[in-house]
């Protein structure tokens, strides 16, 4: 057992991967120092009404990462443990997201410390709207555009798109993506994010020559992403879903688990836990689970150096930002795991958002069939961009995909003169 406790603060870990990637590509220390750091961030008080009469004033952050490709893009989340950190790691992975999958954008990342769990529908609103107008100045169509992420959704940008139209005086549907469809939202954003995850793992078992038909998978998160991992993996990949898992702790069934049954039965209880067929197990022992792929679907730091060597999957596909630590990836390459690493995997939502932008741009609309083809085309795209600095450099899956993605920013910065 390792001595030295792990450096589990997300930001740090974000630039200790980019350190690692800038020794790689010998990039100069201005470039490297520059992409260290946010380009902005800006940090709010947002007061807000509750149902009780008082004021509860909240915390929220909004940075900026880089801008070098093009407007800043990122989801904004809503939790009570939420960390400027946090926000900025993510922001840095959004970065590298959006440059790796080709998109004329930079990356950004929002936060706000709140329960929306311990909120009314009228509070959230309320807080929604607050932030947007807290924030108004700094984002837009043509500057920075959020999207939801952990605890948001389509509802949530509904409100927010609507108060940035009402502080404009104009309808700006572009200011934000994963809007409900009624409101400019794009077909197939509500699973692109686990779609696009299938198509990288159905590349991924091509490049090392696995079949996944009938194969395990396990899941760790049962909310957005991984509910529609769930389904996918079984209808697009012909995975067997033997393991999912939430908050409470997870299940598992060697025949697998019906996506539908485990959703509808989280639906009425709260939790995955105690679904008829299953047996119970822990977070921790899921990710142990053997399996031909296991996909975090929850939150951060969750393989570590005290569990990598024990994980017995061939595959992560880290649907989740910020599952695996520096260490685990160590660990996981030299057991010869094979990592699709999070701004890589997770990349389908951000691309799904791309096409809403455009199509709110341009005012034409388009159909479910063309949305999941050039998602497709995208994120295969990406997936081979990676595999071939993977295979020609000899170095893990993460820090090709950051090699591909880091250089793609680096030139943007150099083009632009700054640097
Ligand atoms: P969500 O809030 O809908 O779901 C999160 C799920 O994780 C919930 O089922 C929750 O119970 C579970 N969870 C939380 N903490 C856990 C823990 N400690 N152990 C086990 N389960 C836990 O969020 P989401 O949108 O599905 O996002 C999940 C991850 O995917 C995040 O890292 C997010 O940044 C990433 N992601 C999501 C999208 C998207 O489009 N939804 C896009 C890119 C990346």
């Amino acid at each position: 057992m390792s001595e030295v406790q792990e450096d589990l603060n997300p930001f740090d870990i974000a630039q200790s991967q980019l350190d690692h990637a800038a020794r790689i590509l010998g990039l100069d220390e201005a470039t490297h120092q520059f992409l260290r750091l946010p380009m902005r961030e800006l940090h709010v008080t947002i007061p807000v009404r509750m149902d009780d009469g008082s004021t509860r004033i909240f915390q929220g952050f909004r940075v900026q990462y880089n801008d070098a490709l093009g407007p800043t893009k990122g989801g904004l989340r809503f939790h009570p443990e939420e960390t400027i950190d946090t926000v900025r790691a993510l922001a840095a992975w959004m970065t590298w997201k959006t440059s790796v999958l080709g998109l004329p954008f930079g990356g950004a990342k929002g936060g706000c410390i709140c329960d929306p769990k311990l909120m009314s529908v009228g509070e959230l609103e309320r807080l929604s709207r607050g932030w947007v107008r807290a924030v108004g100045s700094f984002i837009g169509h043509d500057r920075d555009v959020p999207a939801p992420d952990v605890y948001t959704t389509p509802q949530i940008m509904a409100w927010m798109m609507d108060e940035y139209s009402k502080m404009a005086g104009y309808d700006v549907p572009g200011c934000i993506t994963g809007k409900p469809i009624l409101l400019g939202g794009s077909e197939g954003r509500d699973d692109a994010t686990a779609r696009g995850a299938c198509f990288t793992i159905r590349e991924a078992a091509k490049y090392l020559g696995l079949d996944l038909q009938g194969e395990a998978i396990a899941i760790q998160g049962f909310g957005n992403a991984g509910v529609f991992m769930a389904e996918l993996a079984r209808d697009l990949l012909g995975l067997r879903v033997v393991a999912v898992s939430d908050t409470k702790g997870g299940i598992y069934s060697a025949d697998g688990i019906d996506w539908q049954v485990a959703r509808d039965h989280k639906q009425a209880t709260g939790s995955v836990v105690g679904l008829a067929g299953t047996r119970p197990i822990s977070n921790a022992e899921l990710l142990e689970l053997d399996v031909a792929v296991l996909c975090p679907a929850a939150l951060e730091n969750v393989l570590t150096a005290d569990n990598a060597s024990r994980v017995r999957a061939r595959i992560i596909a880290e649907a989740a930002n910020g599952p695996t630590t520096p260490a685990a990836d160590e660990i996981l390459h030299a057991k010869n795991v094979f990592v699709i690493p999070d701004f890589l995997c997770n990349a389908g939502g951000v691309t799904v958002s791309y096409f809403e932008w455009v199509q709110n741009t341009s005012g034409y609309y388009w159909d479910l069939a063309t949305v999941q083809e050039r998602l497709d085309a995208r994120m295969t795209e990406a997936f081979w961009r990676v595999a071939k600095v993977h295979e020609e450099r000899g170095i893990d899956s993460r820090m090709a995909a950051y090699c591909v993605a880091v250089q793609r920013v680096a030139d943007a910065c150099k083009t632009r003169g700054w640097i």
